[in-house]
């Protein structure tokens, strides 16, 4: 099938900055509204701040459980002992559209996703030095130490995954990292294939002299 729309796998440690690189990326840039953030659905206990159907849809394990019988799943994986997944019909209905569909995804759910479309590029976004993780961790005051430890651990296990990826940038200067975000996807955008079919018939009449 022919997609309009690419399919953008990023993937970061928790706490190098992702979520709010697409944040930015969407509130600045999104003025075609041909870019999406997908929602995935989870297992994990919803933490404060947090609301169904905006950061994730939070479902029991047994719901989750339901869907991935159903195939509803375009990627899943365990992730930190909850289970993740990306619907499969929201994301093929936005490529369809021509919308570009962010998905913050572990390096599983990449390696799925890169397997079932050739087209999807991947982004992997790792922070200036551990130390600096460390603090973003804490930062949030969302978790407690222990669960901050297993994460830097987990975050470690992560980047191991980093030359999977199509691309990496470093989040050191919030703003430089935002820009090479915006390069990647305008060059996706004009990439030959993208532009054949968005602008077939510009070619056809170009072509016909
Ligand atoms: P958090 O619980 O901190 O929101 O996310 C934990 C990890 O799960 C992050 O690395 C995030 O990218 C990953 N994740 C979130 N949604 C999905 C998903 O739908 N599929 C997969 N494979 N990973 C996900």
């Amino acid at each position: 099938m022919a997609h309009l729309g690419t399919l953008f796998i990023v993937s970061s440690p928790s706490g190098a900055g992702k979520s709010s690189l697409l944040s930015a990326l969407l509130e600045r840039y999104n003025v075609d509204r041909r870019m999406q953030i997908s929602i995935s659905h989870t297992t994990r206990p919803m933490r404060p701040g947090e609301a169904d159907g905006v950061h994730y849809h939070f479902v029991d394990k047994a719901e989750f459980q339901a869907q991935i019988e159903r195939g509803a799943f375009f990627e899943w994986a365990e992730v930190f002992g909850n289970y993740y997944g990306t619907s499969r019909e929201t994301i093929e209905r936005c490529l369809e559209q021509g919308i570009d569909v962010f998905l913050d995804i572990d390096w599983q759910g990449a390696r799925q996703v890169r397997d079932q479309l050739g087209s999807a590029r991947s982004i992997f976004i790792l922070p200036p030095s551990l130390p600096i993780l460390e603090q973003r961790l804490h930062g949030r005051g969302q978790d407690s130490a222990e669960v901050i430890r297993n994460r830097m651990d987990q975050a470690v296990a992560e980047m191991s995954h980093y030359n999977e990826y199509d691309y990496l940038i470093v989040n050191d200067d919030f703003e430089t990292a935002l820009g090479e975000l915006i390069g990647i996807i305008r060059a996706e955008r004009t990439r030959l294939p993208a532009q054949q079919l968005r602008h077939a018939s510009l070619l056809d009449q170009l072509l016909a002299g």
